[in-house]
């Protein structure tokens, strides 16, 4: 099947524009490519457009990029809440919706029909294996993992995830574009939740259940992973920064692949879920809030 080569990667669509869909839109269209940014909700678009024009003129401010720079890269940012739209001529697709499997697979199924046979398909999933999105499509062979991290303006590292079916030219084209837009991709083979958050909600999961404990309070936690471990967030702060609903997702999916309890969800995880407490509202308008509002912790 052909696929097409890095240099011929124009037009990136990015599915989602939630927490990780703007910060990848940013950096995709600041590093010169053509990005349509779709979502389902015109809200978000507007949010995310928002969100994106803040963290450019933050940079404006360091003196990183000139106002100039960062109007050419709005520029080159379409959004649509149409999928026809943002991906019909896309060369790769990078999706970025709820970590919900079902969601994902209809999503790529959707997309295997729109687009072009030289499109490239890319997930930015916390946990989902690649290999099982992969199967909903006829192209499991240019299915990648591009696993980026929040803030995605920030944070250099790409977890690129090998699917069982993909392709070394796809897996040359996920490195190359990472190095494009100023990443540094790492390859790993695809598994539940990957190395880095299977990792992570070992860790993360360890923190929550010592906090239910009662070993330690949700302030102290933070203080003593930034001060005795030098970190430059806590696991509290990170997750009203990330989402407390996604690091759910992951661990019920980790919990329900693996069987391992250091990866069952913990009570205080589901409990601010459910009460809709998705974490911080600055990253997330439909949010009430995120660890420190629900327990009346003042913010440093
Ligand atoms: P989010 O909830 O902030 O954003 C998801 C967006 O997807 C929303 O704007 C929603 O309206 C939109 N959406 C829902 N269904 C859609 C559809 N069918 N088509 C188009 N858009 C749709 O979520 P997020 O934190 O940006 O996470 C997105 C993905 O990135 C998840 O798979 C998550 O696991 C992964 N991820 C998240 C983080 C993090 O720190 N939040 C880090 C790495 C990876």
């Amino acid at each position: 099947m052909s696929q097409v080569k890095i240099d011929e990667v124009k037009v990136v669509a990015q599915i989602g524009a939630g927490r990780m869909g703007s910060g990848i839109a940013e950096v995709v269209a600041r590093s010169g490519f053509q990005v349509v940014l779709m979502d389902i909700s015109e809200d978000a678009l507007k949010f995310s457009i928002n969100f994106i024009k803040g963290s450019m003129s933050r940079l404006v401010a360091k003196g990183k990029f000139t106002e100039k720079e960062v109007e050419e890269a709005l520029a080159r940012i379409k959004t649509t809440t149409s999928l026809q739209e943002a991906s019909s001529n896309a060369d790769l697709v990078i999706e970025a919706v709820p970590e919900v499997m079902d969601l994902k697979k209809k999503l790529f199924k959707d997309l295997d029909e729109i687009c072009p046979e030289r499109t490239v398909f890319a997930s930015n999933t916390s946990s989902l294996m690649i290999t099982d999105m992969a199967a909903a499509t006829n192209r499991p062979d240019r299915f990648v993992g591009l696993h980026f991290f929040n803030p995605v303006p920030i944070m250099r590292g790409v977890e690129v995830v090998k699917g069982a079916l993909t392709s070394q030219e796809t897996i040359d084209l996920a490195v190359e574009f990472c190095k494009k837009i100023g990443k540094v991709p790492i390859v790993v083979n695809d598994g539940p939740g990957f190395f880095t958050s299977r990792w992570f909600a070992a860790w993360a999961g360890e923190a929550f259940r010592l906090f239910e404990a009662g070993i330690a309070g949700i302030k102290e936690i933070d203080q003593m992973a930034k001060l005795c471990f030098n970190m430059p967030m806590g696991p509290f702060e990170l997750h009203d920064m990330a989402g407390i609903d996604v690091q759910l997702h992951v661990m019920e999916y980790l919990f329900q692949e693996t069987g391992d309890p250091r990866y069952a969800p913990p009570l205080i995880l589901k409990k601010l879920v459910k009460a809709g407490y998705l974490g911080d509202k600055k990253y997330n308008p439909k949010s009430k809030g995120g660890f420190y509002d629900y327990f009346g912790i003042p913010k440093e």
